[in-house]
């Protein structure tokens, strides 16, 4: 069964596959789980159709990535070197751990440690490269009706939010992934979409609402088609430039309650979702073939280690972000292992919101930022255990140092 737009089930599950012929983006479409709660009604006319989507030409997002391979398993992990910064350089800062293929090997010990993962960006690669190599298969599925999920993790100031966010001269993840996605449609002439996206933060495991300040403490709940939001609030985008305005204004309501914006923003976990609804165009295909799918572009909390930490407060922050990162950890490692035991996805607010999204035939990336500065090197060591432990590769034979 499948709702039109006026009584639209927003949840998945009551989806049905598409019939008739396939477009680039129509092979047969999954079906996927899709938590939405909303306050916000749409119309037909709100619908995202090529004509009405865009504001230039479709940008050429895909070119290379035939050269360039992505990982193509549902769960990828990659780790991403930012360069060593000014100051690390003054300061004398030597490289603690370096990149070889895809390989993290460590400089200082000998014999050396080292780790594998899908794929290991040097400190030169842009964010475009990581985009397409980690990112683009996501978001091509999420269009496709597969729900997607892009973690940045790492210490505070290792290039979590220059990979998510970035800035005019290096976009980051959520505005090229938005921008593919609007250029998807470009692409996608026989199918009309409508675009939602929502954006909050977890802290000290309370969910608060950044696209409405009033929305604060908001409730998980579940219900059959999976776990939702209550209450949030949910904006339809009609451009890129519309959905990258949202994320701006909702970076403003980070600030309220917070003396420290810097100190808050590596202490919370955000989630900005886009939810895609997709259904053929063409009034004899009413009723046929809406597909629901979420993305969910993630900056997760600093992982440093709490342990220093002195004040009550910092403690409990500490306290619930590893509470939450190491059920990540756990949660992926068990989808990664495919077995079908026990996740524990009720173990943290992150995961449980993210429940729908992930197990299934979700797709997920979790991109690992670190410096390759000494004076981090622990921290990084970290991080990397981290990502190992989400899913083990072997280092081939030839690899081994
Ligand atoms: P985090 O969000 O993990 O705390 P940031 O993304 O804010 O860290 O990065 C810390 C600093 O390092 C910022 O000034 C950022 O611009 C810079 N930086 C991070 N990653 C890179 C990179 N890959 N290339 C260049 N500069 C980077
Ligand atoms: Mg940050």
């Amino acid at each position: 069964m499948a709702t039109r737009p006026a009584s639209r089930q927003r949840r998945a599950g009551h989806s049905s596959a598409a019939a008739g012929p396939k477009g680039p983006h129509q092979q047969q479409l999954p079906q996927s789980g899709s938590p939405t709660s909303t306050t916000t009604t749409t119309t037909s006319s709100s619908r995202l159709t090529p004509e009405l989507s865009l504001d230039g030409p479709v940008s050429p997002l895909f070119a290379g990535l035939d050269e360039d391979p992505t990982p193509k398993e549902n769960v990828t992990v990659t780790v991403r070197f930012r360069p060593l910064s000014p100051r690390e350089i003054r300061q004398g800062e030597e490289v603690a751990w370096y990149a070889d293929g895809d390989t993290v090997v460590r400089s200082e010990q000998n014999p050396s440690v080292a780790y594998a993962y899908d794929r290991v960006f040097a400190p030169t690669t842009t964010t475009r490269h990581v985009y397409d190599v980690a990112a683009q298969h996501v978001v091509s599925g999420a269009m496709e009706g597969v729900n997607g999920t892009i973690f940045a993790y790492g210490v505070t100031s290792s290039g979590k939010t220059h990979t998510m966010h970035g800035d005019q001269r290096s976009p980051g993840i959520i505005p090229l992934a938005v921008k593919d996605a609007f250029s998807i449609i470009q692409e996608t002439p026989n199918r009309e979409f409508l675009f939602r996206v929502s954006y909050l933060e977890i802290y000290n495991e309370v969910v608060n609402d950044l696209l409405n300040p009033a929305g604060q403490n908001l409730r998980i709940r579940e219900d059959p088609q999976g776990t939702f939001v209550e209450g949030i609030k949910e904006e339809v985008v009609l451009s890129p430039a519309h959905a990258l305005s949202l994320i701006a204004a909702g970076e403003e309501h980070r600030h309220v309650g917070s003396t420290n914006f810097n100190v808050l923003s590596s202490r919370s976990h955000t989630i900005f979702t886009l939810t895609i609804e997709s259904s053929p165009c063409g009034e004899s295909n009413e009723g046929e073939a809406v597909t629901f799918s979420q993305l969910n572009l993630i900056d997760l909390a600093g992982s440093e280690s709490s342990r220093a930490e002195t004040t009550g407060v910092r403690r409990k922050e500490g306290c619930y972000i590893n509470k939450s990162l190491l059920t990540l950890g756990t949660v992926i490692s068990k989808l990664t292992d495919g077995k079908a035991t026990h996740i524990p996805f009720r173990d943290s607010k992150l995961t449980r919101l993210l429940q729908s999204s992930l197990s299934g035939q979700g797709r997920v990336s979790l991109i690992c930022t670190v410096t390759p500065a000494s004076s981090n090197s622990e921290e990084t060591h970290n991080t990397l255990k981290f990502a190992h432990r989400a899913k083990r590769i072997e280092i081939q034979a030839s690899q081994n140092k």
